[in-house]
């Protein structure tokens, strides 16, 4: 479903990401893991369009991301591309952004309504459905400032899924959250990789979310894949010293 050909990032003279191949398939659920500055903010983000890769290629869903075909040719995507290519991947981050003066009934069909072009009923059906899943249907009503930092980042994960998108990148959603509210979140992570066979690209601090609901964990360090295996593998038996040392430094 993804696809990352010999991409490279750069900023000005720091090369972030070095000639990175990793490919991930539909219903997958991978962890990136590795030092602060390893360069996995930087895949979600050139995921989201917010960056564009410097050389190399990224496909999603076998078409390219950073470029558009013309004829045989690959051209730089324009803008118009880039938002349809973008409706089919949702985005949680450390920061929750909801819109802060709508309710989270209205944060929730917002853009299924005006983006998707889903009519009202249905895409509160899938609001209630949504906050269900996410164990906040009495909040329905509430407006972002009334919920806890815990809520407000469950409220962000149903409305990046009211998108119905095939793709869910999750960057370190848990980090700006006090301790005793990171428990429900993760729970709400499990029970959407359980019930859904939405694929997870996650940047994630928390080595227990990464050993329980990834398939597959990527160890990152300077721009490149270190080490690449099931969760049993990484952190039962690394291979390779500096995923050892990583380990050692955050379990
Ligand atoms: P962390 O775990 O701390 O979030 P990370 O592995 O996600 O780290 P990235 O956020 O991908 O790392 O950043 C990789 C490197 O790229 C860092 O050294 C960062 O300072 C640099 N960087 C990221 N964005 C930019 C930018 N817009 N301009 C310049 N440098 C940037």
């Amino acid at each position: 479903l993804i696809v990352f050909d010999q991409v490279v990032k750069r900023f000005g003279d720091l090369t972030v990401l070095d000639h990175l191949d990793f490919s991930v398939a539909p219903g997958e659920r991978v962890t990136l893991i590795g030092p602060s500055g390893s360069g996995k903010t930087t895949i979600l983000r050139l995921l989201m369009t917010l960056e564009k890769v410097t050389e190399g290629t990224i496909l999603v869903g076998g078409e390219p991301f950073s470029h558009m075909r013309r004829g045989d040719r690959l051209v730089p995507a324009s803008e118009s591309y880039l938002r349809a290519r973008r409706k089919t991947i949702g985005m949680v981050f450390q920061q929750f952004n909801l819109f802060p003066n709508m309710t989270v009934r209205k944060n929730l069909t917002e853009a299924p309504v005006h983006v998707l072009g889903l009519g009202k009923e249905e895409a509160n059906a899938r609001a209630e459905e949504l906050l269900d899943l996410v164990g906040l249907s009495d909040k329905i009503d509430a407006h972002p400032t009334q919920l806890s930092g815990g809520q407000q980042q469950r409220v962000a994960i149903a409305r990046a899924l009211a998108m119905r998108p095939e793709i869910l990148l999750l960057d370190e959603v848990t980090s700006a959250l006090d301790p005793e509210l990171v428990a429900g979140v993760l729970d709400v992570l499990r029970t959407v990789a359980e019930t859904t066979d939405i694929t997870m690209l996650c940047v994630t601090h928390e080595m227990g979310f990464a050993r329980d609901v990834s398939n597959r964990v990527l160890m990152f360090d300077q721009g490149r894949i270190a080490e690449a295996g099931a969760p049993e593998e990484i952190f039962g038996d690394p291979k390779e010293e500096r995923t050892k040392a990583f380990l050692r430094s955050v379990l």
